[in-house]
């Protein structure tokens, strides 16, 4: 069991992020190699990332007080991740470190790019691994989880939320097969299509008890299903650069929002510029909007 060492749970946060934390290490290649093969890389960068700390930055982006429940390793990559947290000014009250002698290192991405912006990625979760839902449970408005950690720790967070009266949000990224029991937990779904597929459709989400299902869907914009009907609203007018961090955009903004007391259709709007602002710029947690970019956008259109 984890007890934080402050009772910042006593602060009472607008956004709880639960979720993962990696340091994203990415080879540009002209060729990805295949089996038994070397190959020159021609560049080399670390990036902050995981889905779970690109939709913190997100929600305080938005202007969320936001703390963020996860993991790291006492190592120089989870040094980097607890900057991030430190500048964006996300509590890190319930961030969870391993000492070195635990074996257990900070989460790590190996991304490689070749020239035609093809990807392999292979995920070491490390530390996102050992996340569980810390007793007690921070107080928040909206709590915020996505499935880079262990399905238990996604339900165990949901169900003590639900008791402190918070708003559930689950990103079930990267896409799986979720158990009845843990969708009955969640007051918003938001998955995008490839996700939603996987999940069986809206009816079936909301069959399963979900609240409302927010169905992102790239540069076609978003639909909100409901019981009663499908409200679609379009997506913003943009030039992306790079379509990474979209959806953490999307997930920690509207959770930011719900927690100012924004109506549902207020917050997925702002929700939508926040993604396709985050399509103008390389990256994912650099991309996140700020309130002011947000404002500006949903003024111009
Ligand atoms: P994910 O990154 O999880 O696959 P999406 O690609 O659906 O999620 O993006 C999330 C949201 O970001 C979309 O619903 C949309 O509002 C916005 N968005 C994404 N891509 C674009 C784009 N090319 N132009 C404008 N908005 C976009």
């Amino acid at each position: 069991m984890f007890v934080p060492a402050t009772p910042a749970d006593r602060l009472g946060f607008d956004v709880c992020v639960v979720g993962s934390a990696n340091l994203d290490l990415v080879v540009t290649t002209v060729r990805i190699p295949g089996p038994g093969e070397t190959v020159l890389g021609s560049d080399y960068a670390e990036h902050a990332g995981g889905k779970g700390l690109n939709q913190a930055v997100a929600a305080a982006r938005s202007g969320a007080r936001t703390t963020f429940v996860g993991a790291i390793g006492n190592d120089d990559a989870g040094t980097q991740l607890a900057e991030v947290l430190t500048t964006d000014r996300i509590d890190a009250t319930y961030l969870l470190t391993f000492e070195r002698t635990t074996n257990v290192a900070t989460g790590r991405a190996l991304i490689v790019v070749d020239d035609h912006g093809e990807n392999t990625i292979v995920v070491v979760p490390g530390a996102n691994a050992q996340v569980t839902a810390p007793t007690p449970f921070p107080s928040a408005r909206v709590v915020l989880a996505q499935l880079e950690i262990p399905l238990q720790s996604v339900g165990d967070a949901f169900s003590a939320a639900r008791n402190l009266g918070a708003t559930t949000i689950l990103n079930p990224a990267p896409a799986a097969a979720l158990p009845g029991s843990l969708l009955v937990l969640c007051d918003i779904v938001v998955p995008n299509e490839h996700e939603l597929d996987l999940l069986g459709g809206s009816a079936a989400l909301l069959e399963a008890g979900c609240g409302v299902v927010v169905v992102t869907r790239g540069a076609a914009g978003v639909d909100l299903v409901t019981h009663a009907d499908v409200l679609h609203l379009d997506a913003f007018e943009v030039a992306p650069v790079d379509t990474t961090g979209a959806g953490d955009a999307f997930c920690g903004s509207l959770a930011a929002r719900l927690a100012a007391g924004d109506e549902l259709v207020d917050a997925v709007r702002w929700a939508t510029a926040a993604g396709a602002l985050a399509t103008t710029v390389v990256g994912a947690v650099p991309a996140q909007p700020t309130a002011s970019a947000i404002r500006d956008l949903l003024s111009r259109q």
